[in-house]
């Protein structure tokens, strides 16, 4: 039976008003995007009239080809600006040490890093088993980059106070078969800085590339040292590094889909490029993994820059480090919380001190009170942690978010930490992803709540709890089996 009322594909086509009326009732269920209520997942500047014209900009382009450039000049115009002002920012272009970077404009930050894997390889194809090294707080996009293009990853332990790697165990990790060195400016977990100066000239020493991941606050970090905030150097400043990525749907506040993968130089990007001439159709040449991309992305993206401008950033940026202060300010103000580093981009990161303080009941009560932050599970001796992404629209709402704050910590110390049923524990150290059928699956999930529901869960922890006591291949399967049985389509 097809359902009439939610079909995508119904009998007859529904009116234009009835279906947006329908899209708008779905997005209800979301957590709110706009605001300053939601730490994670979006970027919103506050800027009154911002979201009409990027969507006046996408629906220009949505329609354009990014396939072939020759044909849809408008979006090779818009992404050579792009990249462009990514490279400026990012210290490149005329007049600066990388006066001959270039790039590409990327669906999002994985693609962007995935892309620099795969250009460190294909530049080194002598290497049978290439290998990539990066920080262990590198973004998961890298080990998905050496999933899909079969390269090893070796990560290197963090300083468990600095969260930073030793350069000294960076080195070493640099074997002979290395194509990339990797770090962060600043990692997404922390809001961390490696020593990207060191980290580079390690690499250079090597003869391997250095990317420096900068998708997260690479954006943000030049008008935090523009501000007077102390940044150390990290962008094309620094030599041998040899590529950057930065988002534009994060810091740049451009809507979702667009990221910038920056070179050095022309013949560093060459080996990214896809060229296929070997079949009977169009001759195909792709800078990027996808080959048909909607203009849409890249003009909302042009759009949003050029309105907001380097003053528009450089004040936005302003009301961001001041947020980014009084939220840890907060923070040091709860007792039984503390900083898990000092803020020095626009993360703030925070864990609990205190037993009878549980983070995952933490994070649920301020849910309740319509916060919404990001929880990270426990990792190679690093505790659970909270992950705050800082935005200017947090500006204005600091205040009401410390006291929620310190009311969320009471009520979690009310409620005391999650205990996991000793049956369930147990299952959680002892099963192996392999012994995990998709039956067991669907009772715990059941069990927990997790399906046949609209909207996202209001109670999280004992997930969370339960996902922190597994090792980590069995977070890995529960997370698949858990998502793979949110997708099932409706019929
Ligand atoms: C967000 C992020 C990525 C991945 O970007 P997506 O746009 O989500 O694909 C990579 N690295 C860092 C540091 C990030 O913050």
């Amino acid at each position: 039976m097809i359902d009439e009322d939610r079909a995508a594909l119904p009998a007859h086509g529904v009116s234009a008003e009835r279906v947006l009326g329908e899209i708008r009732e779905l997005r209800g269920l979301d957590r709110p995007t706009h605001g300053g209520r939601l730490f994670a997942y979006v970027y919103d500047p506050g800027v009154a009239g911002l979201d009409e014209l990027a969507a006046a900009a996408y629906a220009e382009s949505a329609h354009v080809n990014g396939l072939d450039p020759t044909a849809f000049p408008s979006l090779l115009a818009m992404e050579n600006a792009l990249v462009g002002a990514a490279a400026r920012v990012l210290g490149g272009g005329p007049g600066t040490s990388a006066p001959e970077a270039v790039g590409s404009v990327t669906s999002g930050g994985t693609e962007s890093l995935i892309l620099a894997v795969k250009a460190a390889r294909d530049a080194r194809p002598e290497i049978d088993a290439p290998r990539v090294v990066v920080p262990a707080s590198a973004h998961a996009a890298f080990a998905k980059a050496a999933h899909y293009l079969r390269v090893e990853l070796d990560a290197v332990p963090l300083d468990p106070v600095t969260l930073r790697p030793a350069v000294a165990d960076v080195a070493a990790a640099i074997r002979p078969e290395a194509v990339l060195v990797a770090c962060s400016a600043p990692s997404y977990a922390h809001g961390v800085v490696d020593p990207v100066e060191q980290i580079a000239q390690v690499a250079a020493a090597a003869g391997v590339r250095c990317h420096v991941d900068a998708c997260f606050g690479g954006w943000t970090l030049s008008y935090l040292r523009r501000l007077g905030v102390p940044v150390p150097a990290f962008d094309f400043a620094v030599p041998g590094v040899t590529s950057i990525s930065v988002d534009l749907h994060k810091y740049a506040y451009a809507p979702k889909g667009v990221s910038v993968l920056l070179h050095r130089d022309a013949g560093l990007r060459a080996p990214q490029y896809f060229a296929y001439a070997d079949w009977p159709g169009y001759t195909m040449v792709n800078p990027v993994i996808s080959s048909t991309r909607s203009g849409g992305p890249i003009a909302a993206a042009y759009a949003t820059l050029r309105h907001l401008g380097d003053d528009g950033y450089l004040e936005l940026t302003r009301r961001t480090w001041a947020a980014v202060r009084a939220l840890a300010d907060a923070v040091r103000g709860v007792d039984g919380l503390r900083l898990v580093a000092e803020p020095e981009s626009t993360v703030v990161c925070l864990t609990s001190t205190d037993p009878d303080l549980d983070l995952f009941v933490l994070v649920d009560e301020l849910t309740a009170r319509g916060w919404h932050t990001q929880p990270q599970l426990a990792y190679a001796g690093l505790p659970r942690s909270v992950h705050l992404t800082v935005t200017a629209a947090v500006a204005p709402r600091v205040a009401e978010f410390g006291t929620a704050l310190a009311e969320a910590a009471a009520g979690a110390r009310a409620t005391g930490p999650v205990v996991l049923p000793p049956e369930l524990l147990a299952l959680a150290g002892s099963l192996t992803p392999q012994a995990l059928t998709p039956q067991l699956v669907a009772e715990l999930a059941d069990g927990l709540g997790l399906v046949g529901r609209p909207g996202p869960p209001d109670r999280m922890a004992v997930v969370n709890t339960l996902l922190d006591a597994a090792p980590v291949p069995l977070r890995e399967r529960l997370l698949v089996e858990f998502v793979g049985l949110l997708q099932r389509p409706t019929w």
